[in-house]
């Protein structure tokens, strides 16, 4: 052979192996892109679903282990006219959810992006939304009709097969086990606007965390300047009892919050007639009290104590409700107050601002949609009993006219707006500047400040046992 033909066959060796050094190369880079796609849990909660039966101790919602019945007829939501919450939000929710569903795939993410162009001109890459409903239908859905309890798959709360005495998941218990990073609860309210006067309802809702509900307690037991709490951003607190101040409903609040029973109007003495439960106990998750907590009932030093001198907040619902997580999810952050969960309904309520007023034509019925107004805060179950960051959202009035237009006429434009606003909250998205009142800021949730020392998140694990702690 002659040392050109070796050169010759030893040169084709050197293309063919370095040829497949490039294949091997490119299929590794494009395996190991596939991987490294984020995903993301979001539980896509519309509210609601069920309706009012009576009696409501044998049909209603908060099922009380210790009395063994419920303690107050299902909420059925806001209605008005024909115009039902239960199913605006429910229309809106499907859709988000079949809008977020596009994100599994590459060819369907590209379907995605033309939703994303309407808020940015970045380029976004990939990420897989995984959602799940809380409910896809409701209890005028025919399958439930004939049924003897309607309410069986919207209480927000676990409750007993009557005929086993075996516990059923309630909503609450159903959104923990999915281990979200984020919960959209979808609302209406009914704020009673007028044509003259509408301002609609549009607005989140907000639960702070145990520091504020610690301040009203100390407020209550005069140890504690009221000016504390009048000169923080929670005063604007919702009134519920007509007749009492702003401070006296948070007070309220607060030994719900606590110990279960509203107190007297004066806040110092609990009113044994109004007991609206021990909340966390009614769901099945690793911070309920152990089996056999209901024989501790009216016992002083305990979070049972009739008493409010005598009321102990110890337990592991306790200890979670100290942590650091809960304090970055309601409290401080990037709103100035409400923590992260703030940050996320407000994000929610921006892009959905910004969409409906982009998208306006001549042939609109209204030129720009109403404001969104201050949060709601009370002592909601939702933000404070889900294990995760609550974007709960208040979309509009039933009674007003102007959102109701909105939340039926723009509902695909408002179910694109909530798509592309958890996009934002989980990636990040530079948000085209234009000249509107309301622009998303694009930040996304710091997820990394809820990932602990062991680098758990706080956000999974959640049906642990203690001893894997
Ligand atoms: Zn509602």
């Amino acid at each position: 052979m002659s040392k050109l033909f070796i050169a010759y066959h030893i040169n084709s060796i050197i293309k063919i192996i370095s040829k497949f050094l490039i294949c091997l190369s490119l299929f590794f880079t494009l395996s190991l892109y596939s991987e490294t796609i984020k995903k993301f849990k979001i539980v896509i909660d519309p509210g609601h679903g069920g309706t009012k039966q009576t009696p409501y101790e044998i049909y209603g919602d908060k099922f009380d282990t210790v009395s063994g019945r419920y303690l107050e007829p299902y909420k059925n939501g806001a209605s008005y006219k024909n115009r039902t919450e239960n199913e605006i939000v429910l229309q809106i929710g499907n859709e988000i959810k079949d809008i977020l569903e596009l994100t599994k795939t590459k060819k369907g993410f590209k379907k995605f992006q033309t939703y994303i162009k309407i808020f940015s001109d970045s380029d976004t890459p990939w990420i897989k939304l995984e959602a799940s409903m809380t409910r896809t239908d409701s209890y005028l859905d025919k399958n439930y009709r004939e049924k003897d309890d309607k309410n069986e798959l919207y209480r927000l709360y676990d409750f007993p097969d009557f005929s086993t005495g075996e516990m059923k998941e309630g909503r609450i218990t159903f959104i923990n086990k999915e281990e979200p990073q984020l919960v959209v609860s979808l609302h209406i309210n009914d704020m009673g606007s007028k044509t003259e006067t509408d301002n609609g309802g549009m607005g989140v809702v907000l639960t702070p965390s145990y520091q504020t509900f610690e301040l009203l307690k100390r407020i209550s037991e005069k140890k504690a300047e009221p000016d504390q709490f009048l000169n923080s951003p929670w005063s604007n607190w919702m009134i519920f009892e007509r007749g009492w101040s702003r401070l006296e409903n948070a007070i309220a609040d607060s030994w719900i919050y606590f110990h279960g029973y509203w107190p007297t109007k004066e806040g110092n003495k609990a009113d044994l007639n109004r007991f609206e439960g021990y909340r966390y106990n009614m769901v099945n998750w690793k911070y309920k009290d152990s089996d056999g907590w209901e024989e501790k009932i009216n016992t002083p030093n305990t979070p049972y104590a009739l008493e409010h001198t005598q009321f102990r907040a110890i337990g592991k619902y306790w200890d979670r409700e100290r942590s650091k997580p809960e304090i970055q999810k309601r409290e401080n952050g990037p709103e100035g107050y409400g923590g992260d969960n703030h940050y996320a309904g407000m994000e929610i309520l921006r892009f959905v601002q910004y969409s409906l007023r982009t998208g306006t034509s001549n042939s609109d019925e209204y030129k720009s949609p109403n404001p969104i107004l201050s949060p709601y805060v009370s002592t909601y179950s939702l933000p404070a009993l889900v294990n995760a960051i609550s974007a709960y959202i208040e979309l509009g009035d039933i009674r007003s006219n102007k959102d109701y237009y909105y939340l039926t006429q723009k509902k695909r434009r408002i179910a694109i707006a909530i798509s592309v606003a958890i996009y934002s909250l989980c990636n990040g998205l530079e948000i085209r500047n234009i000249d509107t009142p309301y622009i998303p800021k694009g930040k996304k949730i710091e997820f990394d400040k809820y990932i602990n020392k062991n680098g758990k998140s706080y956000f999974i694990n959640l049906q642990e046992k203690d001893s894997d702690k």
